[in-house]
């Protein structure tokens, strides 16, 4: 009896080890280990709008070349007056700015290396860049410590980085190292198309002083929480994550629900279907942890905020716009960001160069979500038609405007000449890539596609290589001719209706 008892639960333990493959924690542990770590102490300055910080990081060679320098990426100068490429397009200036111009930037007040202070040296096409020289090449796994102090200014704008009248959105806001391929390191100033956003996974801990009137919503979980004199001071750990966003408000409610071992917490404080939208966030994440892969962390905050688009996706913290009047869109912006946990956030590619991967997957990966939660009561056939439409028509008028119109998607931000032409592409076009691929395997093997996709590159940058292979891999179908019909504009899109 022992004995045939004893074999089936061997059986039912090592099936459950092997198809439940790492466990929540490990996913996380695993990669978190020999990657760069980014330590950074920051005051909020609440009279001016200014933070001092001082970041720390631990740089760790991940490339198999030595490096002679580093760069980093200083987003906020995007926001400074005279910049050369503007924060926000023409149609978005009113929007963006409630009270008219308004400036910030950051500035790089000292930098060290080693414990020895070195030139500052900001450069790149638009002050965009911060370049560290190394006295000495770093070869792959080696270790450089660099610290930078610098302040920001933050500019009245409803923008990823900036104040409003609700909230302060601290996005994109601290130096960030460059991603280095084919032999250099990705400097591309900013874009208004898109997220003009490229980096790879690190660690974080950051120290964040502000008034105690502030509820603070960010990347991480939140270790300590003190208060002292009316000054708060938070510390929050963020492992094995893309980015590092914070939102303040002092009007903050929130609410929060348990989803396996993930807490969900929705900040908002202008919605009364608040309960309804923590709920859609629950939804997403239960949805798409089954869909796709879970998600390996321990947070997941929905935040509402002053800001001039619909949404925005950093890792474990997305914004969903104050702005947004339908509350049937307030929701599809909740499902639409918290996708990008996997596309994006997870699953990293280069947001400049091949910003249709992460869009059009996000946007077909929010339409299977109403396809898969019948009780949204949202007409999947229709959302397509209506996609579908747009896109002819936004061509045909382009077509009767240009003369010619380039239907690429095989593009950079910059290389797009309007706002409209990005999202139709990487958007709308991306959308209906992926749905005319599900029409031609099914869901079944689409549905494996994603996962395939998902465990291939979790926690690395993909490409379109990568998301082909992980197609053919669940199809058994060859998708390269299928996929560069569509991403470099030779489908004739008509046909497909
Ligand atoms: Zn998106």
């Amino acid at each position: 009896m022992k004995k045939r008892f004893a074999l089936p639960m061997m059986i039912i333990l090592i099936c459950i080890m092997l198809f439940s493959g790492c466990g929540f924690d490990d996913v996380v542990k695993k990669y978190s280990k020999n990657i760069t770590s980014y330590n950074i102490e920051a005051q909020y300055n609440d009279t001016n709008q200014t933070i001092s910080a001082v970041e720390t990081i631990k740089y760790i060679n991940g490339y198999n070349v030595p490096l002679n320098y580093l760069k980093f990426n200083l987003y906020p100068n995007a926001f400074r007056e005279g910049a050369t490429y503007k924060t926000v397009s023409t149609l978005d200036i009113a929007k963006a700015y409630p009270n008219g111009n308004s400036y910030g930037d950051i500035t790089i007040q000292s930098v060290k290396l080693n414990g020895n202070n070195v030139t500052v040296n900001v450069g790149g096409d638009d002050k965009n860049i911060l370049t560290v020289e190394f006295a000495s090449e770093l070869y792959p796994d080696e270790t450089n410590n660099i610290e930078i102090t610098f302040m920001l200014t933050l500019p009245n704008i409803n923008h990823r980085f900036g104040y409003g009248a609700n909230t302060i959105n601290l996005g994109n806001w601290y130096p960030i190292a460059c991603v280095y391929e084919n032999g250099e390191f990705f400097t591309k100033p900013y874009s208004y198309n898109g997220d003009p956003f490229y980096s790879q996974i690190a660690n974080y801990k950051v120290t964040f002083t502000c008034p105690e009137s502030y509820i603070i919503a960010n990347t991480g979980v939140i270790e300590t929480e003190n208060v002292t004199s009316g000054v708060k001071t938070i510390t929050a750990k963020a492992k094995a994550v893309r980015d590092f966003a914070l939102v303040l408000s002092s009007k903050y409610e929130v609410l929060s629900q348990e989803v396996g071992e993930t807490t969900v917490k929705y900040y908002y404080y202008d919605d009364e279907n608040a309960t309804t939208s923590l709920q859609t966030a629950v939804d997403s994440l239960n949805t798409f942890n089954d869909l796709i892969g879970t998600y390996p962390y321990h947070i997941l905050s929905v935040v509402e905020t002053n800001f001039v688009h619909g949404g925005m996706e950093y890792p474990n913290l997305v914004y969903i716009s104050d702005a947004i009047t339908d509350y049937l869109d307030y929701k599809n912006v909740i499902i639409h960001e918290i996708a990008h946990q996997w596309w994006y956030g997870v699953v990293g590619n280069n947001e400049f160069t091949e910003g249709w991967l992460d869009e059009g997957l996000t946007e077909y990966t929010t339409l299977l979500f109403y396809k898969l939660n019948a009780g949204y009561e949202r007409d999947i056939e229709e959302i397509v038609n209506n996609v579908l439409d747009s896109y002819l028509l936004f061509t045909d008028v382009y077509k009767q405007v240009f003369g010619t119109v380039n239907t690429s998607m095989n593009r950079a931000l910059d290389e797009y000449t309007t706002s409209h032409e990005y999202v139709y592409m990487a958007y709308a076009k991306g959308m209906l890539l992926f749905e005319n691929l599900n029409s031609f395997v099914g869901d079944k093997k689409f549905y494996m596609a994603l996962k395939q996709y998902y465990a291939d590159n979790k926690m690395q940058i993909a490409t379109q290589t990568d998301i082909v292979a992980a197609f053919e891999k669940a199809t058994g179908a060859d998708l390269s001719s299928f996929f560069n019909a569509w991403v470099n504009g030779t489908v004739v899109i008509e046909n497909i209706k």
